[in-house]
C-alpha cells in the first residue's frame, strides 16, 4: 500500500515520469511532480492529480545539480511531513556515433543521467534512513543492459544506474531503504517520437510483443516496485520491453 505516503517524481513532467506520478496518485500516494524546464506542463500534471481528489505539488530542480536536489527534498518534506517513495525517472539523449560524439554531449547525458540519479538518492537518503523507511525505483533502459549503436553516453549512464541501484540497494537495506530499477524498451513518448518511421520499423522488429509499451504499463510496474507487494525485493531491475532482452 502507498495511500498516503508521500512521492516525488523526477521528471514528471511529461512521458513516463507523468505517467508515474498520475499512477501513484491514483493510489493514493501524495505526489511532488519535478520537473526541469516545461512549469505548464508540470502545472497540468498537479491539477489532473488535484482534480481526482489527490495531493500533489510541482517543484523545479535540475536533477544534475546538487543544490537544486537538495532545496528540492526539502521542499517535499517541508510541505508533506515525510518521503517514502522516489522514482529516479528524469533523463535525456544526446545520440551519436562514438566518433562524433562530443565530449559535452557524453558529459550531459551521464551528469542527467546517472549523476542525477546518485545526487537525488544522496539526498533523500537521511530522511528515509530517520524514518527507516525508504522504497526507490531508478529508471534505467533496456539499452543499459544490452548496448546501443549511437548511444554510448545513454547506455553508460543506464548502465550506471543498474549498478547504482545494486550498490544502494546493499548499502540501504539494513535501514529498510529498498532499491530497486525497471528497464523499459520501446515506449511511445515524445522522446521516441522523435525517432523516423525507418527507426521505428527497424525498433519493432527487435519487439517479441510487436508493438511499443505505454507510459502507464512502465507506471504500473513502478508502483509494483515501490508497493508492499514487493517488499522482499531490493536491487533488482525489471524489464518492461516486450521481451526485447530476455
Ligand atoms: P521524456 O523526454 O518525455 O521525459 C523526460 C523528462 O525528464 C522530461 O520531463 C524532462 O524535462 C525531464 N528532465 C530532463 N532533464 C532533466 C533534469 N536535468 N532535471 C530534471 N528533469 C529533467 O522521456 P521519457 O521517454 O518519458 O523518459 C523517461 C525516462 O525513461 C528517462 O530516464 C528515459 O531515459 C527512460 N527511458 C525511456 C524509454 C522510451 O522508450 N521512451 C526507454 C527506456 C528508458
Amino acid at each position: 500500500m502507498i495511500n498516503g505516503q508521500t512521492a516525488l517524481v523526477t521528471g514528471a513532467s511529461r512521458g513516463i515520469g507523468r505517467a508515474i506520478a498520475l499512477e501513484l496518485a491514483s493510489h493514493g500516494a501524495k505526489v511532488a511532480v519535478n520537473y526541469a524546464g516545461n512549469e505548464q506542463k508540470a502545472q497540468e500534471v498537479v491539477e489532473e492529480i488535484q482534480a481526482s481528489g489527490g495531493e500533489a505539488i510541482k517543484i523545479r530542480a535540475d536533477v544534475s545539480n546538487g543544490e537544486d536536489v537538495q532545496a528540492m527534498i526539502k521542499e517535499v518534506v517541508d510541505t508533506f511531513g515525510s518521503l517514502e517513495l522516489l522514482v529516479n525517472n528524469a533523463g535525456i539523449t544526446k545520440d551519436n556515433l562514438l566518433m562524433r560524439m562530443k565530449e559535452e554531449d557524453f558529459e550531459a547525458v551521464i551528469d542527467t543521467n546517472l549523476k542525477g540519479v546518485f545526487l537525488t538518492t544522496k539526498a533523500v537518503t537521511r530522511q528515509m534512513m530517520r524514518q527507516k523507511f525508504g522504497r526507490i525505483v531508478n529508471v534505467s533502459s533496456i539499452v543499459g543492459v544490452s548496448g546501443n549503436p549511437g548511444q554510448a553516453n545513454y547506455v553508460a549512464a543506464k548502465s550506471g544506474v543498474i549498478g547504482l541501484t545494486k550498490s544502494n540497494a546493499k548499502e540501504l537495506a539494513a535501514k529498510n531503504v529498498r532499491v530497486n530499477a525497471v528497464a523499459p524498451g520501446y515506449i511511445a513518448t515524445d522522446m521516441t517520437d522523435e525517432l523516423t518511421d525507418e527507426q521505428k520499423a527497424q525498433m519493432l522488429s527487435l519487439v517479441p510483443l510487436n508493438r511499443f509499451g505505454s507510459g502507464e504499463e512502465v507506471a504500473r510496474v513502478v508502483r509494483f516496485l515501490l508497493d508492499s507487494d514487493s517488499d522482499y525485493m531490493t536491487g533488482q531491475t525489471l524489464h518492461v520491453d516486450g521481451g526485447m532482452v530476455m
